[in-house]
């Protein structure tokens, strides 16, 4: 019986570390600098989408969405449905 829990637990073990093997060489390897460098990108774009030229950094909660399917900033819609707002 304590056979087998050894051997289940070290199975479990060398599952860990071959995972942790992989996540490794990932972030070393041609294809993980690609897959990092995606990411980048997508983090900067998805930023930039955020960002009011004039309001500066917007949560994306609080964006609204217009009918033509673009969002806005909250700020930017106030004062063009209400006009300006202090
Ligand atoms: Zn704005």
């Amino acid at each position: 019986m304590n056979a087998i829990i050894i051997e289940s637990v070290l199975f479990i073990a060398l599952l860990a570390v071959v995972g942790a093997l992989f996540v490794t060489a990932l972030g070393i390897t041609p294809l993980g600098r690609r897959l990092r460098q995606s990411s980048n990108r997508k983090r900067i774009d998805k930023q930039a989408e955020l960002t009011c030229p004039i309001h500066g950094l917007q949560q994306e909660e609080d964006l609204v969405r217009l009918p033509t399917g673009e969002s806005l900033c909250p700020h930017c819609y106030q004062e063009a449905v209400h006009g300006h707002i202090a």
